[in-house]
């Protein structure tokens, strides 16, 4: 296993155990074979371990696992706070106080507001009191580290970012998503200003491993490299030196071993010119299959009306180069219930957008298609419902 620091010099393992993809049994977890997985994974030295409050019963399967052991102090647990539930300060104190019950311990070392997509969530926490919360929690010894897992845009990113004093944050990427949600732009600012940075979704979910076409699985074959799919995109992500940690939400023996010792040999500088070309070769072949030929550059943005136009272009694209379902989930998450409302349907059409982009994309024309595919009536009635809960007011008691 190899290591880079966390912003105060400690050792973080670059491959992170994301406990959210635990096997189930039942109406629970297979914590039997849950425990083989992470005790291989800790024995490959593996010291980083990522779950939340929301992923049902991975909590309470990592900390009985971890004390059965006796490791919970050689180990960092990560963990979230449901940050979409909070409507007051007593909530802050309630769910952390669960989530120690169920970890088994008395801090978290890693403590990270769960999904924020923009900055109008950041500051309804601080409304409800979070900032000093925190302070207290530092204070106290019961965080150790204090962060945020993110995917809105670069923009919001950015401004969450410059706004606290973090000591680390959380991002979707890999290599098909080098410019959305926060994108390499984010990476680079988040390492520029000293802090760690760790990977989710490193292969979109399993998409990069389980949904190449054939033509990128040539492509790769014809590398000359002896690399796996899964091999590929964690590589991509070790070359880079501003990466700390990558997530994978191992859920097999063989999937453990198989990223540990890719964790072991990849390292800054180890790809290639040729394994960059073939990955881009990979990328075309995936891209051959997109409804807009949209690269993300966001010269379009922002848009006066406040549209997320990369990001409704992104989520229509991997409705057919995924799947319909999971190119709609990742709208959901990524515009549909961000604060500040961001479809499609808002644009009055002044054509500002299109004067910029450099694809000579008929924008206007092309989001409201986007729209209708991403927005069928149950989707658009579900968002509805979901942002009238999430964006109430706060109680303030
Ligand atoms: S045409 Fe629509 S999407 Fe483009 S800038 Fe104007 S309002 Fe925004
Ligand atoms: S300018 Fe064009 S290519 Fe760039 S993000 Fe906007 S729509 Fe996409």
């Amino acid at each position: 296993m190899q290591y880079r620091k966390d912003r105060y010099g400690n050792d973080l393992s670059i491959l992170g155990y994301g406990c959210m993809r635990f096997t189930r049994k039942g109406a629970g977890l297979d914590v039997e074979k849950a425990e083989k997985e992470l005790m291989t994974a800790y024995r490959a030295g593996v010291n980083y371990f990522d779950t939340a409050y929301i992923y049902p019963g991975s909590e309470a399967a990592l900390g009985e696992v971890l004390e059965r052991n006796g490791i919970r102090d050689k180990v960092n647990i990560a963990t979230k706070l449901p940050q979409y539930l909070i409507g007051n300060r007593a909530a802050l104190d309630r769910y952390f106080i669960e989530e120690l019950s169920r970890l088994r311990t008395d801090h978290v070392d890693y403590y990270l507001m769960h999904h924020l997509t923009d900055v109008a969530m950041w500051e309804k926490l601080k409304k409800v009191g979070i900032l000093e919360w925190i302070a207290e929690k530092k204070q106290s010894g019961a965080i150790r580290n204090i962060g945020f897992s993110y995917h809105g845009n670069t923009d919001n990113f950015l401004k969450i970012l410059n706004d606290y004093d973090w000591d680390f944050c959380q991002i979707q990427y890999n290599y098909l998503d080098e410019v959305a949600q926060a994108g390499k732009a984010g990476l680079q600012a988040a390492a520029g200003s000293g802090i760690p940075v760790v990977i989710m979704e490193p292969l979109r979910g399993g998409k990069l491993v389980n949904m190449l076409p054939e033509a990128a699985k040539k492509a790769m074959a014809e590398s000359g490299r002896n690399w796996s799919p899964a091999e590929w995109g964690l590589r991509w992500l070790y070359d880079q030196p501003e990466v700390t940690v990558v997530l994978s939400g191992m859920n097999s023996t063989e999937m453990v071993e198989a990223n540990c010792r890719t964790a072991s040999e990849a390292a800054v500088g180890s790809m290639s010119e040729a394994d960059r070309e073939t990955l881009e070769k990979v990328k075309a072949a995936i891209r051959e299959k997109e409804r807009v030929g949209c690269t993300g550059c966001r010269y379009c943005m922002p848009c006066p009306k406040g549209v997320d136009i990369p990001g409704t272009f992104r989520c229509w694209n991997a409705m057919y180069t995924e799947s319909k379902s999971g190119g709609r989930s990742q709208f959901i998450q990524t515009v549909g219930l961000t604060r500040e409302p961001a479809f499609a349907s808002q644009c009055v059409r002044c054509g500002k957008c299109e004067q910029h982009c450099p694809q000579s994309i008929p924008i206007r024309e092309k989001l409201q298609e986007a729209d209708r595919a991403l927005r069928p009536l149950p989707y658009k009635l579900a968002i509805g419902v979901a942002r009238a809960f999430m964006f109430r007011k706060p109680s303030g008691k």
